[in-house]
């Protein structure tokens, strides 16, 4: 029997509606929630996530500050905005959009960001807070994932989950929230150290993709009635389409004949990811009210 879709766009919009709200008591009271974006250089997949976060900014009320530079920028020039950016009260949350120029350090960058308005979520403090659990911004992805495994309602506590990837926006900080007291899960982290894949991947309860590449996740690495999240946003090559690629997540869709339950590439996971974001404005601008 073919997987359950879970629909990443219905329950973002959920959170979305929520933040709508928040923005507009906010509003109110005399604030309106701000987030700085900041892009620097004109890669397409940066540009296009930049133009969805303004998007969604405006139709929850709130104002999105698109801060556009030049690749060329320098990295002190970016440092001195960020300062102004924390010292401007009416900005509530700063994004810079990854990856930056590659003569940038994008850890000095993240760390110089005031952790009240870092709404990534990626910076030393925020890290620090989630892993302690202590109150604090937790990163978008990894927490929409989280919530869209307590929206289908299968029980987390006690399940195996297997993440592939470990990366630092995506893998580790979710397998963290994951192992915590609240949500109680078992994670098997895996990379591309780990030996023979699928021996980890046919025990998941709950497997969760997020790689990098496209269709990793063949339909017999799973176990049957598994839940899958596929977190992959991969640009493939397509001539039939019309900007020349179509987009492709970690997991063979082939898998949906495997799986209990699977999100959708585009549809599933992408759409929590900027719905968390607003989250997180709101909190920031809450924070100051
Ligand atoms: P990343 O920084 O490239 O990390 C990829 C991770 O996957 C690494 O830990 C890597 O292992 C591991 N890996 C790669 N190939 C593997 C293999 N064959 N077997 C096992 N592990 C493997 O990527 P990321 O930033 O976490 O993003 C992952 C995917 O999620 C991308 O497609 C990205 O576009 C997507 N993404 C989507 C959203 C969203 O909103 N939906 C948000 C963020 C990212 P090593 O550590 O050993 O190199």
């Amino acid at each position: 029997m073919a997987a359950h879709i879970i629909d990443g766009k219905a329950v973002s919009l959920k959170i979305r509606e929520e933040a709508k709200q928040r923005a507009a008591v906010l509003r109110e009271k005399g604030t309106i929630p701000c987030l700085a974006v900041v892009l620097a250089g004109e890669d397409p997949a940066s540009l296009s996530y930049v133009k969805g976060k303004s998007k969604a900014l405006a139709e929850a009320g709130m104002e999105g500050r698109d801060i556009r530079l030049s690749a060329a920028v320098t990295e002190t020039e970016l440092l001195a905005l960020i300062a102004g950016l924390n010292n401007d009260e009416k900005v509530h949350g700063i994004l810079v959009q990854l990856p930056l120029p590659r003569h940038i350090d994008e850890n000095k960058v993240i760390t110089a960001i005031d952790p009240a308005k870092d709404v990534d979520g990626f910076h030393p403090v925020s890290v620090g807070n989630m892993i302690l659990g202590r109150p604090g911004f937790l990163p978008c992805t990894p927490h929409g994932v989280l919530v869209l495994l307590r929206e289908i309602k299968i029980p987390l506590s006690g399940a195996h989950t297997v993440m592939v990837g470990r990366s630092n926006i995506v893998g580790t900080p979710l397998a963290n929230l994951l192992t915590r007291r609240d949500v109680n899960a078992t994670v098997t982290v895996c990379h591309t150290g780990t030996k023979d894949l699928i021996r980890h991947t046919l025990q998941a309860d709950i497997l969760i993709a997020a790689a990098g590449k496209p269709a990793l996740i063949k339909p017999e690495m799973v176990k049957p009635g598994a839940v899958v999240i596929d977190v992959g946003v991969n640009r493939v090559p397509d001539n039939s389409a019309k900007n020349g690629y179509r987009l492709c997540g970690d997991v063979d869709p082939a898998a949906t004949e495997k799986a209990g339950y699977i999100t959708p590439v585009p549809g599933g996971v992408g759409p929590m990811t900027i719905a968390m974001l607003l989250y997180n404005v709101i909190q920031a601008a809450e924070a100051k009210v």
